[in-house]
């Protein structure tokens, strides 16, 4: 029996990651445990040949060779040097940008001698040049591991995925990526239909039996998704069509790096250009331009007394530090000029607020959910790192090229020198994505952040219209203060505006004063506590789709 998605699988979104990556972990230990991995592990390559031109799977049975006259003897005890041994394969080319670089080229192997920090690690190619590489353009070089094969994509929501195909149009084209349905993946295929120029995009998910073996086609059991996926590259075997071309993510954009190198937060001005202008905001006016003539940047010139500039530096270096693929990256800043000037990741279809609002109608509701699912994602890791964004709103993301959405102007509230924005009552104060402790007590914590997520997400399903649309922010206190919350936009179902909903719990003022006064609590109030339905970014958020 075959199990494509276009109409049975039930569409299910973990808006925060962690369950997810916990199921996944639990799958690819699965992998690991596979019959060659057990050999493999049991019986490690001491002198594992460097760039060996066999293939893999044959070095595999090479070190699982036993004498067979003999008594079996017993495997050599790791040597140290073997033993942390990490080779990892590129995915994308990284050209050096300082003497200290190594070049990378796609598909080709490295070994890691020094990781300096999670961001960049010290690396060796096939001709023993050393030199630093971007961690995050490069994975472990392991058959278990799904990210060295050119068809998995691991960052990539069904809507996406339909698109990429499309553009690919090939009969056949098809990717592999994680489910809806935690730690499953997903077959998506480009497919014309028999004597039709109508195209379609099918989905099949993985299954998993019981004994641990994947399949589509439950006649075809395989112990690991690399050999289902072989399999089916020559067989059709119950798919419409056999799989014929793997869509890489390759051809996406590449990923920023934190920083342009290991430790450079500084940059020089001279080696920023400025193409144009491409917006202004509370500290000024914002350029695309380019960084040494081939990265492609956004520079925001800071306007004099509109930021304690100090401060700012200081967390700048932390900043550039912050790398996830929801984020939009702070590559450094230029301090030696006036204005001072921040670089960061530029994004070619500009604010999320402005995205929404210029395509009114014509983002379909998976699209709208995938948006909200990049923020959350964004947020998880800012949370995970302790770091709290402040202003969450959709003016503050950005969308890229390939429409994911992005986080920008994270903890930059902290440096506005403008009492209208600071002030609660101020009329820049972003009333109306605060929760009560904040507009109260200026009370900042990532579950601060989830209430201005909850509202985020009432933007994005509105398609950008304005919170509380005709009350002052006065107003909005006081509704806010009585118990009144936004009304479900129409393109949000019951599932999507219970998550948002959830997002808005308020900790009574009488519970809040209570706990400031609280003898117990050290003198720190344990306002948390006054949260238990508050949902995190860590906790399981699922939502069934209509
Ligand atoms: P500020 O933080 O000073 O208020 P913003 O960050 O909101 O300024 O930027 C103002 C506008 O500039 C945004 O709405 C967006 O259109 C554009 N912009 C800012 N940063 C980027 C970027 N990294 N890539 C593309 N456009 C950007």
């Amino acid at each position: 029996m075959i199990c494509f998605s276009d109409n049975t699988i039930q569409s299910i979104f973990c808006c925060c990651c962690c369950c997810c990556s916990v199921q996944k972990r639990q799958v690819r230990t699965q992998f690991s445990l596979s019959k060659d991995e057990e050999l493999s592990e049991k019986h490690p390559q001491h002198r594992r040949p460097w760039f060996s031109e066999l293939p893999r799977t044959k070095q595999h049975h090479r070190s699982c060779v036993q004498p067979s006259t003999r008594k079996p003897l017993p495997p050599l005890p790791p040597s140290e040097d073997t033993e942390k041994k990490i080779y990892v394969k590129a995915l994308y080319d990284f050209l050096p940008r300082e003497p200290c670089n190594l070049a990378l080229k796609r598909g080709e192997e490295y070994l890691i001698l020094e990781k300096y920090n999670p961001h960049w690690w010290k690396a060796r190619d096939h001709f023993r040049n050393e030199g630093l590489i971007p961690s995050n353009y490069v994975t472990e070089n392991k058959l278990t591991n799904l990210e060295i094969y050119d068809w998995y994509h691991r960052n990539i929501t069904r809507n996406q995925a339909e698109r990429l195909l499309k553009q690919e149009s090939k009969e056949g084209a098809f990717i592999v990526r994680d489910s809806r349905h935690l730690g499953l993946f997903t077959i998506s295929m480009f497919v014309r239909a028999r004597r039709s120029t109508h195209a379609t995009i099918k989905h099949y998910q993985i299954k998993c039996n019981n004994s641990g073996q994947y399949y589509v086609a439950e006649k075809h059991l395989f112990q690991s998704i690399p050999e289902l996926i072989h399999y089916h590259q020559h067989n059709a075997a119950g798919l419409m069509t056999r799989l014929r071309y793997p869509v890489g993510p390759m051809g996406s954009c590449l990923p920023a790096t934190a920083g342009f190198s290991y430790e450079k937060w500084e940059i020089d001005p001279s080696e920023l250009s400025f193409v144009k202008e491409i917006g202004s905001g509370q500290f000024g006016v914002v350029h695309l331009g380019e960084w040494r003539a081939h990265i492609q940047v956004a520079i925001k010139a800071i306007n004099e007394g509109s930021m304690s500039q100090e401060d700012f530096i200081e967390e700048a270096k932390v900043m550039t530090k912050l790398t996830h693929s929801r984020l939009v990256q702070l590559y450094g800043v230029c301090i030696q000029h006036k204005p001072l000037y921040i670089v960061t990741e530029f994004m070619e279809n500009g604010s999320l607020l402005s995205y929404l609002r210029e395509r009114k109608g014509k983002l379909r509701k998976e699209m709208l959910l995938s948006m909200c699912q990049d923020v959350c994602e964004g947020m998880e890791y800012l949370e995970k790192n302790s770091f709290i964004h402040r202003d969450l709103a959709a003016r503050n993301c950005l969308v890229n090229s390939a429409c994911l959405v992005k986080i920008s102007d994270f903890g930059m509230t902290r440096y506005v020198l403008d009492d209208e924005y600071i002030s609660s009552s101020g009329a820049k104060f972003p009333v109306k994505w605060s929760p009560p402790e904040v507009f109260h007590f200026n009370k900042y914590s990532s579950k601060s952040d989830v209430w201005s997520f909850g509202v985020l997400m009432w933007e994005v399903f509105t398609e950008g219209k304005m919170p509380f649309e005709n009350k002052s922010n006065l107003q909005v206190v006081e509704a806010i203060s009585k118990g009144v919350r936004l009304y479900r936009p129409h393109l949000a179902p019951m599932s999507i505006y219970e998550v948002m909903y959830s997002c808005w719990h308020e900790v009574s003022v009488p519970n809040f004063l209570q706990s400031l006064a609280d003898p117990s609590s050290d003198g720190r109030p344990d306002y948390y506590k006054h949260y238990p339905k508050t949902p995190s970014w860590q906790d399981k958020v699922s939502v069934s789709w209509w």
